[in-house]
């Protein structure tokens, strides 16, 4: 091999590691200078990236001072920018042996001769398109062209430089993928997790928010998952427009991490999550739909002595799962309490969620009576659920799991099935009985399937449909839009079923929706009961009340009666059914069997047949 030869191998091998090892571009470009430099004495190096659209950026000249580089950074190329411009601008090698009198050079040979650059000879780098990526400058220090030495390590140097650009490109990309979010261009959660780390170690303070969309599945069932991928992005681009100093960063499918630097207070997280919140309100086109976004926001405010990235991002998504609840399309921040409600009501969605998997939930059945008589006349089902130790825990232990709709329709489910199975038992055993109540929340009518579950499961054991009372609460009666869950309530009650309006006079439901769309049964609700005997506009309105029921052929029954006393008003009133811990408190199955076949109304007729006390 010639010593020419061995040269040049030595310098491709030297670039080829430095890219193997990872060195950045410039670094590696640099020592190719250098190296090329050494091979051919009385030359200078320069290697110039074309960045879009045509620009001229240094990559790497370490024989030339930094004002030459600086001088030269960011000229767009063109027809006549000295040799590199050039021969960027034509796609091909441009030779000037004499650079003060080439008309190349005219605009920049002021940059040059002061350096003692006599001519220079650029060769362009192509990329894989067939473009230009970079450019290969020899400067030579006497007016003359290149040499056959000269020739042939350009021509293995723009190989080197091709290979070098290529990996890092390829390089940015993996970077890009993995570090943001291919649909916003925003960073990534893992880039998230970096960025939060940095904010941490610079010992400044700052707060945290966390935004996610509302309704992005109503979204992208109505119009499409083109339209929730606009509303993605454009959020994006709000939350960022909102304050450029902010980093919107995406998280998970609708969910958004913003870093406030310098915040110190929480009324200054605040104001930032109102400025983010009012930025990203405002009609959008998304695939052809004009869609109003909104976002619900939680916010904490980081605290160096007692907190790492980990509870800083807990905190914030409490106020988010607190805000989703109680605050949507506006901001809640977190506090210590906040933290302790939620992870009650995590631990007991979670409780709740295996007791339902294990078949743990199970009603109790709380007697309906006739207030004369004392007969009882149906029964209102109550959730209670097993614990593993075999203690039975009332609804209060456990409410505020139904919060989830997941866990409330999972719920509904169970205790239709129970019910059912119950209502089975007793039938088979001959009892009278006329009705069992079962409670029903929004999230069961608005998945639509409410009227299918019910007969199903009913259908299932034979239990005819006249035996269930639909307990609706007034708050979901009226909560929803264009009177759905009212039409819902009429289509069940033209199938058979009884549907009572639960706790009445807690709510906005007013006696005028009740002339729109009637119910078998108002129960009033137990705060008008209490105060019976003690307040004269309660009395008012139970009076009231019954009258209209009345009038309406609709029966109505007490809720809460605990005393006699309440029983000879209720019945002076005109009020015939009650329900409370004076008749009986909610017992389990078994035990309601011995209490019906004790004290069930006795019905002149087939029990089962009537329907009305
Ligand atoms: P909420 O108002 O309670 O936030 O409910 P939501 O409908 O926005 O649903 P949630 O936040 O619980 O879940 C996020 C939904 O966003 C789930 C999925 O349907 C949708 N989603 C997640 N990633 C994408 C995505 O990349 N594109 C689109 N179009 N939708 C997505
Ligand atoms: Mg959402």
């Amino acid at each position: 091999m010639s010593v020419l030869s061995a040269s040049l191998l030595h310098l491709q091998t030297e670039v080829l590691e430095a890219i193997a090892r990872g060195e950045s571009l410039a670094s590696t470009l640099g020592l190719l200078c250098r190296r090329a430099e050494a091979m051919a004495p009385g030359t200078t190096c320069t290697i110039l990236a074309v960045e879009a659209p045509g620009i001229l950026h240094t990559i790497a000249s370490p024989g030339l001072p930094a004002s030459f580089s600086k001088a030269i950074n960011g000229r767009p190329i063109g027809p006549n920018v000295g040799s590199c411009g050039t021969a960027a601008w034509r796609n091909e090698p441009v030779l000037v042996t004499d650079i003060e009198h080439d008309p190349l050079w005219q605009d920049y040979k002021a940059l040059a001769i002061p350096l003692g650059l006599k001519a220079c000879w650029s060769t362009p780098i192509p990329n894989r398109d067939g473009g230009v990526a970079a450019t290969f400058a020899f400067y030579f220090k006497e007016p003359r062209g290149p040499n056959e030495l000269e020739r042939l390590i350009v021509q293995t140097s723009v190989h080197l430089c091709s290979i070098a650009i290529e990996h890092e490109e390829a390089r940015a990309t993996n970077h890009r993928l993995a570090y943001f979010d291919t649909l916003t261009g925003v960073p990534n959660r893992l880039h998230f997790n970096g960025l939060l780390q940095q904010q941490i170690a610079s010992g400044t303070p700052f707060g945290l928010l966390l935004a996610d969309i509302d309704q992005l599945k109503t979204i992208n069932d109505t119009m499409g998952h083109a339209a929730g991928d606009a509303v993605i992005r454009t959020i994006a681009e709000r939350i960022h427009a909102s304050d450029p100093a902010l980093t919107a960063c995406r998280l998970a499918g609708d969910e958004f991490a913003i870093i406030v630097p310098a915040c110190t207070s929480a009324g200054e997280l605040e104001a930032t999550a109102g400025k983010v919140l009012s930025k990203v309100n405002g009609l959008l086109l998304a695939a052809g739909y004009s869609v109003e976004p909104h976002i619900t926001v939680g916010g904490a405010l980081f605290d160096a002595a007692t907190q790492d990235a980990d509870t800083l991002c807990q905190n914030a998504d409490f106020a988010l799962y607190h805000a989703k609840e109680t605050n949507r399309g506006g901001y809640v921040p977190f506090t210590r309490d906040l933290r302790t409600a939620i992870v009650n009501r995590i631990n007991m969605v979670r409780d709740v969620g295996q007791a339902i998997a294990d078949e743990r939930m199970l009603p109790h059945y709380q007697p309906i009576v006739r207030l004369d008589t004392g007969d009882i006349v149906g029964l209102e089902a109550l959730a209670r659920m097993r614990r593993p130790d075999g203690r039975i825990a009332s609804a209060a232990e456990f409410h505020e799991a139904f919060s989830d709709p997941r866990i409330a329709y999972q719920l509904t489910g169970q205790m239709l099935s129970q019910v059912a199975k119950d209502i089975r038992l007793w039938l088979d055993a001959g009892i009278h009985f006329q009705h069992v109540g079962i409670n029903v929340t929004t999230g069961d009518f608005e998945r639509g399937d409410l009227e299918e579950r019910l007969v199903r499961t009913f259908g299932a054991v034979g239990v005819p449909l006249r035996h269930v009372l639909l307990e609706v609460n007034e708050a979901v009666f009226v909560g929803g839009s264009d009177n759905r869950i009212p039409k819902s309530v009429d289509a069940l009650r033209k199938r058979g079923l009884l549907v009572a309006l639960d706790d009445f006079g807690t709510g906005f439901a007013s006696l005028t929706h009740l002339l729109s769309f009637p119910v078998d049964v108002i129960k009033i609700d137990k705060s008008f009961i209490d105060r019976l005997t003690t307040s004269a506009p309660s009395s008012v309105i139970v009076g009231a009340v019954l009258d209209i029921a009345r009038k309406l052929n609709m029966r109505v029954v007490a809720e809460g009666v605990e005393t006699a006393e309440q029983v000879d008003k209720l019945r002076e009133l005109g009020c015939s059914l009650g329900q409370g811990y004076l008749f009986g408190r909610p017992c389990s199955a078994a035990e309601t069997m011995i209490l019906l076949q004790n004290f069930a109304q006795q019905l002149p007729e087939a029990g089962s047949e009537q329907r009305r006390a």
